[in-house]
């Protein structure tokens, strides 16, 4: 050894290979550097691979360590690996010491997995029993996996047990994706429940997606919002007709226009006891073309020919036509104030 530095170098490759159970290149370090490493540390490492559920990084240690690693004391593991619910360990040293997993044992730990919401380690025990694991317990894994987002798991759970997942999961799964900025399976789980996502929450997932840096999950979230603000302006207009009771009693007015109404006649200059219609449109017309739709629709189907479009009556895309006719006279003819 040259110097103190070197030694510390190296004592620390060892430390390091120590610990994620390298042990065999441990020993050639040591070996190659004058290192010493005492039987009782390495005995100490083994026997901290075996509980960690490392039994075969146990055994090449053990070998090169040149220290006995009796087979009753790793049958002894097998057992704690599987009351432990490790269920990869637990294949792992059966195979290497020759001891079959009992099979009860082993559904106890797929079911333990299930209740859990972890399906695949649930189903690789319940495989290993050669048993098929009961409907009852896949829901119950399927509910937990929607619960916590995960959407694929979720889905997985669901079809084996042959069941369609419940609309409101599926709606809780995909908020718990795009609250974690995770858009495509949040997409998937509003798409089989048939329902849309709130654009607000997609642009939300866009931002957790950006600080993230996951710009392609980002620009999909963006897309989304998008072609829901389209959609809603792409549908046609749907016109109807509502009465007034129907229009205070079923929609939340805004405050703004509860003090419009029929003012004068302009023939007759008549100022009382006018007959009020209204009529919802599904939203408001946009384009010079679709106004001139607009007074077409309401001459031809509902006889009016003066009207008055409201926006921003009900909060959203909607708006409201209020026309009247004067009772004097008869004229649609109406000015209207708010
Ligand atoms: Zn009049």
């Amino acid at each position: 050894m040259k110097n103190e530095k070197d030694r510390e170098k190296f004592s620390s490759y060892i430390k390091e290979r120590l610990e994620t159970g390298r042990m065999p290149e441990a020993i050639e370090i040591a070996n190659a550097t004058g290192i010493e490493l005492s039987k009782e540390e390495l005995k100490n490492y083994i026997y901290k691979y075996l509980e960690k559920g490392w039994m075969s990084k146990a055994i090449k240690g053990s070998e090169s360590a040149g220290i006995e690693l009796p087979n009753d004391v790793l049958i002894l593991y097998v057992n704690k690996y599987l009351d432990k619910g490790q269920i990869y360990s637990a294949i792992e040293a059966s195979k290497i010491t020759g001891m079959p997993l009992p099979k009860d044992k082993i559904v106890m730990t797929g079911r333990g997995h299930l209740l859990k919401g972890k399906l695949n380690q649930g189903l690789e025990a319940y495989s290993l029993a050669k048993e098929a694991p009961p409907e009852e317990e896949l829901i119950t894994c399927g509910k937990i996996c929607f619960k916590e987002g995960q959407f694929h798991a979720g889905m997985e759970a669901y079809k084996l047990a042959n069941k369609t997942p419940p609309e409101e999961e599926l709606i809780t799964c995909g908020n718990m994706c795009f609250n974690a900025g995770r858009t495509t399976p949040g997409l998937e789980a509003y798409k089989l429940a048939n329902k849309t996502p709130d654009k607000e929450m997609l642009r939300a997932c866009a931002e957790k997606c950006l600080i993230a840096k996951n710009h392609d999950e980002a620009r999909k979230a963006i897309v989304a919002a998008q072609k829901i603000e389209d959609t809603a302006h792409a549908k046609p207009i749907e016109i109807r007709e509502i009465s007034l009771n129907e229009l205070q009693s079923s929609n939340k007015l805004e405050d703004s226009w509860k003090g419009f109404g029929p003012r004068a006649c302009l023939e007759c200059e008549n100022e009382k006891g006018f007959n009020e219609r209204y009529f919802i449109l599904s939203r408001c017309p946009e384009t010079r073309e679709e106004e001139a739709w607009l007074d077409k629709m309401m001459k031809k189907q509902y006889g009016v020919e003066h009207y008055c479009v409201v926006v921003d009556v009900f909060g959203d895309y909607r708006g409201l036509i209020v026309s009247a006719l004067c009772g004097k006279c008869g004229s649609q003819n109406v000015q209207f104030d708010s």
